[in-house]
């Protein structure tokens, strides 16, 4: 039988005694490692977390849990070839395995540094200028953030097994509040290995983080007001939690990143020969590419001038004709498997239910050759491209969560704003358009729909990060459907887990308390 992964619990390892559930490589179908928390003990989770934990990081000044972040990324970056073979497993090829593993390292560095820069050398943090109240000057206000005396529940989603602890864990750090981190089974031999590097690392304070290595049982019937729970997975879980009593009876802060169909909009201007064309038609076949399609912020609606709609087919067709689907840990390929064969096939039913609206015009969701794997036992899926051929609600509200992509033609752009809301809210939308009228124009209708808005162009090309990557210096998150939650964003993520106070009393006393004068 495989290992048995173990939760960090009150600073002990937990093994749990049962024979749990056995987690399989997505490429092979081989028997990776066993998940259980049968006997977990999260009420004494929560205790260590309020009553060692959190004194322990907030004994800290801001400086110092920026330096403590920085030697933990320091630690886990020296330790990272380890967790990228390990990722082999969860399907994802090397080259998907840079934006989890090298991206949550680098985003832990990033809120190390820009801590070190930006955050005082003390407990309280001030937030805007000091507000004269009284007439006479001896009474004025200042608001502050401190931080909350519980705990982060930070529950991940399978597709970012590293960087998706990081990117919660890095802020609370900063914040001086400790997690309990809880990533998906699916994928929770790659989180664990890092979590035995947090924790051996010794960078972080007892109890800071702790670990919940599979199902998190009871463990929101101890959280309340003074705790966040930072979630990130299917809108589905997201309405379970956001209804749990923790959050509607006992207020505990809730922050939700769902799924999302997300848009990318091609300019009338960008046709054949021009290189925002070339752009889209790369952007688009990547992002379905890229972790098989498994990127919460991947293109799901792709809105084509109806004139330029088969110049896309041909182009993105001549792109993914070259795309080797298969075991990622064979060189030649370039698009591993999705994580399980569960996941394939809930993917598969989207596309069925997809096909009631769009025509199949690249791919085909039943049929795949991978090379170096067995069909039936690696969750592997071609690229599929879809066209819209009416103006069905599907495209808009079907999330395929795999290599899948739906171009919806137009004609007026002036209701690409309207088009675009009818996702309902979502993490990214971008325009690729060399036009900066028609820019203006799309971008005021989307961003009060988007969390993030990317114009990519000639200019912007060469470093664009993409549509698809969030960066720890910006949002991430988006309205409505895609869950209303926001993180990252620099230093306005670590005042997600801090409590804002208006501070009132003298000039003197507020000055030392939050400077200023
Ligand atoms: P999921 O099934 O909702 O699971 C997400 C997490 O919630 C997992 O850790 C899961 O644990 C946990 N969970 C499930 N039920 C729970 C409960 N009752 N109490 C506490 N935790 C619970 O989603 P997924 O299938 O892993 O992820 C895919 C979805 O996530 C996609 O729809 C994608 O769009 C979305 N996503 C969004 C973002 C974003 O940033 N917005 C990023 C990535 C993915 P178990 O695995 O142990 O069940």
């Amino acid at each position: 039988m495989p290992e048995m992964l173990a939760s960090y619990v009150a600073g002990s390892w937990y093994t749990a005694p049962d024979e749990g559930i056995v987690v399989v490589d997505a490429a092979t179908g081989d028997a990776v490692a066993r998940v259980s928390t049968t006997g977990l003990d999260t009420r004494a989770m929560v205790d260590h977390a309020r009553h060692v934990g959190g004194p322990g990081l907030r004994r800290l000044t801001f400086q110092e849990r920026a330096a403590a972040l920085k030697e933990l990324a320091t630690y886990l970056d020296a330790n990272k070839a380890a967790y990228h073979e390990l990722s082999l497993a969860t399907g994802a090829t090397r080259r998907d395995a840079t934006g989890d593993i090298d991206g949550g390292i680098g985003t832990t560095f990033v809120f190390a540094s820009r801590g070190r820069r930006e955050l005082p050398d003390g407990f309280i943090l001030a937030d805007g200028d000091v507000e004269p109240i009284g007439k006479g000057g001896t009474f004025v206000g200042r608001h502050v953030y401190t931080p909350l005396p519980g705990v982060a529940f930070q529950v991940n989603a399978f597709n970012f097994p590293v960087w998706g602890m990081l990117e919660k864990l890095a802020p609370a750090v900063l914040a001086g509040v400790p997690s309990i981190v809880k990533p998906a089974t699916q994928t929770a031999y790659l989180t664990a290995a890092v979590m035995r590097d947090v924790i051996a690392s010794g960078a972080l304070p007892d109890g800071a983080v702790q670990f919940v290595c599979g199902g998190a049982g009871d463990l929101l019937d101890h959280l309340g007001g003074e705790d966040v729970i930072a979630f990130t997975g299917s809108a589905t879980t997201a309405a379970v939690l956001r209804g749990s009593d923790a959050v509607t009876a006992r207020a505990a802060r809730f922050n939700a990143e769902t799924d999302s169909l997300n848009c990318s909009i091609l300019g009338p201007d960008a046709t054949v020969g021009t290189p925002e064309f070339d752009l889209y038609v790369k952007e688009l076949s990547r992002e379905i590419t890229t972790k098989a399609g498994q990127r919460c912020t991947c293109i799901r609606r792709a809105l084509v001038p109806e004139s330029i709609v088969d110049d896309v087919i041909a182009g993105v067709r001549a792109r993914l004709d070259k795309v080797v689907v298969g075991n990622p840990r064979n060189d030649t390929v370039t698009m591993g498997a999705l994580v399980s064969l569960h996941q394939r096939d809930e993917v598969r039913d989207a596309v069925a239910v997809l096909t009631r609206a769009a025509e199949v015009v690249y791919g085909n969701p039943m049929l795949v050759n991978p090379v170096d794997a067995d069909p039936d036992r690696g969750a592997f899926m071609a690229p599929l491209v879809l066209l819209a051929t009416g103006d069905r609600p599907e495209p808009h509200e079907v999330e395929a969560f795999g290599p899948v992509t739906t171009l919806i033609p137009y004609t007026a752009p002036d209701d690409l704003g309207a088009l675009a809301a009818r996702g309902g809210g979502s993490l990214v939308g971008s325009v690729v358009s060399d036009d900066p009228d028609f820019v203006r124009r799309v971008v005021t209708g989307l961003a009060p729909h988007h969390g993030r808005v990317l114009v990519l162009d000639r200019d912007s090309a060469g470093e664009s990060t993409g549509h698809g990557t969030p960066m720890p210096q910006l949002v991430h998150g988006g309205p409505g459907r895609a869950g209303g939650g926001e993180e990252l964003g620099g230093m306005r993520a670590v005042r997600h887990f801090m409590q804002r106070t208006a501070l009132e009393g003298s000039p003197a006393v507020i000055a030392a308390l939050a400077g200023g004068s």
